[in-house]
């Protein structure tokens, strides 16, 4: 019980709370799957995939290269927790088809407010022309159709999010009830 892996993929605008909630996430797992591991975009863009930019082309690659670790990690019992923007409906779904054992949280809160929350004062940048190509901004970003779960974390406490999560990966039995 409990050993199974699977691929946890948090895709939603910067400042929506992947991050946030992945590592709430985590701390709860620890003590219910014996392996997590956290796959986080802004950490991945500094090794895996440096030099990629952000053109839909190298987008899609990031995602395709975080997709390939999150498989293997995943067929060998690891919960792996991603966080990416991954703006690209197309994409997420090649990727979920690889891995299978995959569920997509949709971490929804609205632009408006990512912006007001501008956690890495990234939306400012974005308005002043200073970054391009910023997702929501000047760069397409295509919400999930039918996530397995849906987080609004303008709505929702983070507690409530986390505990979505898990409640969705005991009723699939990626942990024992
Ligand atoms: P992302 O990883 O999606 O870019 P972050 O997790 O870095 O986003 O930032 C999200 C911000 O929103 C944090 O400052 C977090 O404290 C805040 N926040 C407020 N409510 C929630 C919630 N319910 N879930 C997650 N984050 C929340």
């Amino acid at each position: 019980m409990g050993q199974r892996g699977v691929t946890v993929w948090l895709t939603g605008l910067s400042g929506a709370g992947k991050t946030t909630i992945s590592k709430a996430l985590e701390q709860e797992l620890r003590s219910r799957h014996p392996k997590v591991e956290i796959l986080d975009g802004d950490i991945i863009r500094e090794n895996l995939t440096k030099g990629l930019g952000f053109s839909k082309q190298d987008r899609d690659e990031n995602i395709r290269r975080i997709g390939f670790v999150s498989h293997l990690l995943t067929r060998n019992g690891v919960v792996v927790l991603v966080s990416a923007i991954s703006p690209y409906q197309e994409i997420r779904q090649e990727v979920k088809q690889r891995i299978g054992d995959f569920i997509e949280v949709f971490v929804n809160a609205p632009l408006n407010i990512c912006e007001e929350r501008d956690v890495k004062g990234l939306y400012k940048k974005a308005r002043s022309g200073e970054i391009k190509n910023f997702t929501g901004i000047d760069d397409p970003y295509e919400p999930p159709t039918s996530p397995e779960v849906e987080c609004r974390t303008d709505l929702e406490t983070l507690e409530e999010s986390v505990s979505k999560i898990l409640t969705k990966l005991t009723e699939l039995g990626y942990l024992a009830a």
